[in-house]
């Protein structure tokens, strides 16, 4: 991959590093960590003490104090772990619960979540999504009363990723009798309120090193004080964060199929079919340019969002349209990669499968292919 004019000196020196660290620290235990279903909650706290979770978020938050595109680079360089599941549940880390907590956090929110969250003190959830309601996120049950200073909230939440191991939750909820957009409110609930549980940690098809759980509320005691943001205005608040949170999924994407279609060049080089290497054969070598044509044009289309982002903009269509394109790239690079990989693509002891597995998700969570396309089409139309 050839370096991109969005980034100046100081964004690859980050890169430089965050390359070392990952590939040094975290890629030789991917195999185990998967096998596992988990990856030890230490990974969190090292990754903040080296302030790589905080490194596009302000300095008196204990951040960084990089520009948005730092960010796009821990998303592209986590995918050198080798582990869609680690990568996943930082970038929830990083770019769903502290880009909340950052842009509407009331000041003691941020002392009491942001600060420790950037450190890897304490790791984070978001739930927004419930049995019965994920694509609408209007359509969300979960809700709360009024009591004196506290609110008392009720209700069910799942595939919640970090949801396992997280310290708080931030969860989505309406006032109770309230319907759609309106009512809704977002509120903090920290690890040990009463009422408060894990009801099951949820197997997936991929993912494997990340926790996906199903929460439970039951008449949960939250503090006024755990409000984030304005009551009522959580149905805008949720949608700005789906920005970010998109942005990611297609950036981490791109970086992906760009590593599968390395390591599907360099297999193709060596293997070898009737007395020649495969790559040697017009019908794999064309679609390996369209692969590689395919990756190109899903970079160039998220850096250019991810442009806009860091000017200060957030373009729901252009956000939409680079998440949409490129999960659906790198789940056609995978794919395509496992073919050219033959019978060994398919086997565990083979890197390709743990691609192709964890890249189907990015086309659901967070907004599935069919939501990308209402969001662009309603803006056209
Ligand atoms: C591993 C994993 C991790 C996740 N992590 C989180 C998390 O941390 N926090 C969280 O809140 N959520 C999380 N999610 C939930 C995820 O965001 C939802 O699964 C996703 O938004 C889709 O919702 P749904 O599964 O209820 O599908 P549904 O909304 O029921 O959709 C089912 C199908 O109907 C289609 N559909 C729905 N509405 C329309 C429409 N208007 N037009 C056309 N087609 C439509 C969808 O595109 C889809 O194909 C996670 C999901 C997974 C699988």
């Amino acid at each position: 991959m050839r370096d991109h004019p969005i980034f100046n000196d100081k964004h690859r020196a980050i890169r430089k590093t965050l390359h070392e660290f990952v590939t040094k620290e975290l890629a030789p235990h991917a195999d185990e960590w998967e096998e596992k279903g988990e990856f030890p909650s230490s990974v969190f706290h090292r990754m903040g003490e080296l302030g790589f979770l905080g490194l596009h978020y302000p300095e008196e938050y204990g951040g960084q104090g990089g520009d948005y595109l730092c960010g796009v680079i821990l998303a592209e360089e986590m995918m050198h772990s080798l582990s869609g599941g680690l990568a996943m549940a930082i970038g929830v880390q990083t770019d769903m619960v502290c880009a909340l907590l950052h842009k509407v956090g009331s000041e003691s929110i941020k002392e009491r979540f942001l600060r420790p969250a950037l450190k890897g003190e304490k790791i984070g959830c978001l739930c927004i999504t419930e049995p019965d309601a994920g694509s609408d996120v209007a359509g969300i049950r979960t809700s709360f009363v009024r009591d004196g200073n506290d609110y008392i909230l009720s209700g069910q939440k799942t595939f919640i990723t970090n949801g396992v191991r997280a310290d708080f939750a931030i969860v989505v909820a309406r006032s109770r009798g309230s319907e759609g957009p309106k009512g809704i409110s977002i509120l903090v609930v920290e690890k040990g309120t009463a009422g408060f549980s894990v009801s099951r940690k949820l197997e997936k098809v991929g993912m494997h090193s990340s926790d996906t759980a199903e929460l439970a509320f039951q008449d949960c005691r939250v503090p006024e004080d755990n409000l984030l943001g304005e009551e009522d205005q959580g149905f805008n608040q949720i949608m700005w964060e789906l920005q970010p949170e998109r942005l990611f999924a297609a950036i981490s994407s791109v970086a992906g199929a760009q590593l599968v279609l390395d390591t599907t060049l360099k297999y193709v080089r060596e293997r070898q079919q009737f007395g020649r290497p495969i790559g040697k054969f017009q019908a794999i070598r064309h679609r390996l340019a369209e692969m590689a044509t395919n990756i190109e044009a899903a970079r160039q289309l998220s850096y250019h969002v991810a442009g806009l982002i860091n000017a200060g903009e957030f373009p729901a269509k252009e956000i939409s349209m680079a998440k949409l394109f490129a999960t659906r790239v790198a789940y056609q690079v995978a794919d395509e990669a496992m073919q050219f990989h033959g019978g060994y693509g398919y086997m565990m002891e083979f890197p390709i499968q743990r691609f192709w597995r964890d890249s189907r998700l990015a086309r659901i969570g967070g907004g599935t292919d069919e939501i990308m396309l209402e969001i662009i089409s309603r803006q056209m139309i």
